[in-house]
């Protein structure tokens, strides 16, 4: 509550101020997490102003609600989630503590990037037996870059909706962006080819649509489900199945504490691979489409070597 009050009276305040700047300028684009930041930047081009709320290196579930951040949805002219539950901790409190009636779900500068992909592991019936975090279905489809096309195509359509004058650009901007994918997947394809049917293990539940996509397959995760830390008898059970299926890598985002993914790595053989989930993680991944190649041959590296 205290949070909530603090949030608001520094809306209230920087409201007055800072309103009346946001006239005649670019579009002004926020978006939850850094992915899509670099997907509406690449899209938007110059006629927009991009900001993330959340910084690569945190985990986009928790991320710590602070003033600044509304300040900058006080300004935004669109507003941009993944949707599917990911940000519900902390998003919703800042979108209505900003007082933008133009960002509320369902108001026209609002854009839930999930309703462009088709989402996996949409559980049948919900509840908290099967964790805290995941709700609504497994919501790290941008690590399929099929899948940020789709959210490309679906963001350059609510740009045109907000700014027509610049429509085609944003049309050539998706031009642009599809068909660097497109050259890259070709080759990232073709590399992962030998390697299909890997079994690997992840600390938290990110890699279904990644897996789906570039043929490898989670034999389970650290955690025991999405959202609640790891356990001695999850973590032996898992060490157990890796040995048993020959498992060698591990796939760890960077938010998570190393100890017990290392300790799991020594007994069982395997390689600890830290992803680069977001554009920013490291400097050669300076946007999405870095990020996923980073991702791409950081693994193809260690597959040459475990194999
Ligand atoms: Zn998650």
């Amino acid at each position: 509550m205290k949070l909530l009050k603090n949030l608001m009276a520094v809306s209230l305040f920087s409201g007055v101020l800072i309103l009346p700047m946001a006239w005649g300028s670019a579009l002004k684009v926020v978006t939850t997490t850094p992915d899509l930041a670099s997907i509406v930047r690449a899209v938007g081009g110059d006629t927009v102003q991009v900001q993330s709320l959340a910084s690569p290196l945190q985990n986009p579930h928790f991320v710590d609600a602070k003033p600044s951040m509304i300040v900058k949805l006080m300004k935004a002219d669109l507003f941009v989630q993944t949707g599917m539950d990911l940000e519900i901790g902390w998003a919703p409190l800042l979108q209505q503590s900003s007082g933008n009636k133009e960002i509320q779900n369902g108001a026209r500068g609002f854009l839930d990037a999930s309703t462009a992909i088709t989402p996996l592991e949409v559980p049948l019936n919900p509840t908290r037996a099967m964790g805290d975090v995941h709700p609504a279905g497994n919501p790290h489809y941008l690590l399929d870059p099929e899948n940020g096309k789709l959210v490309a195509r679906l963001i350059a359509k609510k740009l045109e909706e907000l700014s027509p004058q610049e429509s085609a650009t944003f049309k050539k901007n998706l031009v642009t962006f599809e068909k660097n994918i497109n050259e890259k997947l070709e080759r990232w394809l073709r590399d992962m080819e030998p390697y299909r049917g890997t079994k690997f293990v992840s600390y938290h539940k990110v890699y279904p649509y990644f897996g789906e996509r570039f043929g490898i397959i989670s034999i389970g995760e650290i955690e025991p489900k999405p959202g609640i830390p790891p356990t001695a008898s999850h973590t032996n059970r898992l060490m157990e199945q890796m040995k048993a299926e020959k498992v060698k890598i591990i796939l760890i985002e960077p938010w998570y504490e190393k100890r017990s993914s290392e300790a799991m790595a020594k007994q069982t053989g395997a390689q600890v691979i830290t992803m680069a989930l977001f554009p920013g993680t490291v400097p050669e991944a300076k946007n999405y489409l870095e990020a996923v190649n980073y991702n791409l041959m950081l693994l193809l590296k260690v597959l040459s070597t475990v194999r």
